[in-house]
């Protein structure tokens, strides 16, 4: 097993503030020295990827180096001392811990000047990581809910045959299905150039890195919000530590801090918007899926939702775009999982996929009222978590 130690107390979401320093020690090895502030899968990972600034520290991110360091010496001796463990709110399963680095023996990634890349590249990758195992949670969470209202009566009629309580289950499917597709789509460009790029990088890696950041955001906030009134639908149970709830919504929000905050995939996916380009070929790729969507209606509002994206794009060049990142990050996200969902839904054949992608553009996208129809007709897309 693996970790990775990068945050220290003056660097989190500012990697290039961080303090641990390496000095070569001969025969290609280094030592490390400094402390890490959060390192999950501490006490039980083999080895971790470690970021630091060789000596004399350059100024800036480009002054960071990755390291690779096994958690034992060839001797038995650790390679790192844990100064403590933390007490968290979710993930207890998951030993997080801070660490001091005392002359730790590590191995140089790759070269001093791609050090940041590669630390970087293995952000990529976790983004994705992250986005799968929040939206795992966010499955367990629905089912728990859909297997109790399959059970529990009130008002003599089970819940899921209570329209209200239906809908918001087939809701929770939508949003769960389009977004889980929207992020194997990410993996799937991911692994497509993954292999073949290296720093500084193309337009293809960019482009690539761009869904890592809108899906990140886009994962973890369906995770929570799913996981969260999953919890309501099973009622007071749904609370109790007995039930697993509570622990599932507990474990799911930290999936929007770690691996970057929603603020840093904000600026993150305006850089690769922006600077890199990559929003040009994104919104390209949107119109060319919307333009085969065989659905009249998803077709036309979508094309007008991806217009409004690309002139809020623009609009928010002129007042800086920080400030309007995040919407761009959301509108980006809803807009390109409720493109890949329709598609999918329309390929697929079946009645309750397009019902549940009717549902999403209607909640997510465009402010539509659902009827009794999608509601009923997406229901049956639920049926095989019985
Ligand atoms: C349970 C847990 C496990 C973790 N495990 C690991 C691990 O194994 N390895 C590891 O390296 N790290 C780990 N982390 C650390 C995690 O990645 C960082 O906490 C996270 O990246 C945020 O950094 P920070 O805590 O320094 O927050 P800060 O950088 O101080 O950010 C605080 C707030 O300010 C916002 N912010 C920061 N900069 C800007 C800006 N320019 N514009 C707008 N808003 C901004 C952020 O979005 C955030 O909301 C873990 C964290 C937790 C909670």
């Amino acid at each position: 097993m693996g970790a990775t130690f990068y945050t220290e107390v003056q660097a989190g979401s500012d990697l290039s503030g961080l303090e641990t320093v390496a000095q070569q020690s001969g025969e290609g090895k280094w030592r490390l020295r400094g402390i890490k502030y959060f390192t999950s899968n501490i006490g039980q990972a083999d080895a971790a990827i470690i970021t630091a600034k060789p000596t004399p520290p350059r100024p800036g991110a480009k002054g960071v180096a990755t390291f690779f360091a096994p958690a034992y010496l060839p001797d038995g001796r650790p390679n790192w001392k844990i100064l403590r463990l933390k007490d968290k709110l979710g993930t207890v399963t998951v030993p997080t811990g801070e660490v001091e680095l005392r002359d730790t023996e590590a191995h140089l990634l790759g070269t001093l000047d791609i050090g940041i890349y590669i630390a970087l590249e293995i952000l990529t990758i976790a983004r994705i990581d992250n986005s799968t195992a929040g939206l795992g949670l966010a499955r367990k969470a629905l089912w728990e809910a859909y297997l109790y209202g399959n059970e529990r009566r009130a008002f003599r009629k089970r819940l899921v045959e209570h329209p209200l309580y239906l809908r918001d289950l087939v809701e929770m499917e939508a949003k769960l299905q389009a977004t889980l597709l929207y992020t194997l789509t990410a993996a799937k460009t991911f692994s497509d150039v993954a292999y073949a790029e290296r720093p500084p990088y193309g337009p293809a890696y960019h482009y690539a890195r761009l869904h890592t950041h809108i899906v990140k955001n886009l994962a973890a906030w369906t995770s929570i919000d799913i996981t969260r009134y999953s919890m309501e639908l099973m009622g007071g149970i749904g609370f109790l530590e007995e039930f697993p709830m509570a622990k599932i919504h507990r474990d799911a929000l930290v999936t929007a801090i770690w691996e970057g905050t929603s603020n840093i995939q904000s600026l993150d996916m305006a850089e690769a918007f922006y600077r890199k380009d990559a929003g040009k070929a994104l919104l390209e790729d949107l119109a060319t899926r919307i333009n085969k969507l065989r659905d009249e209606e998803a077709r036309h509002k979508l094309t007008a939702a991806l217009q409004n994206i690309k002139d809020f794009a623009t609009e928010a060049l002129k007042d800086g775009v920080e400030l309007h990142s995040k919407k761009l990050l959301a509108m980006l996200g809803k807009a390109a999982a409720a493109t890949h969902y329709q598609g999918w839904a329309e390929d697929s054949g079946e009645q309750w996929a397009t019902a549940l992608s009717k549902i999403y553009l209607y909640t997510e996208v465009i402010d539509k009222e659902i009827d009794s129809n999608l509601v009923r007709k997406g229901g049956e897309g639920l049926q095989w978590m019985l």
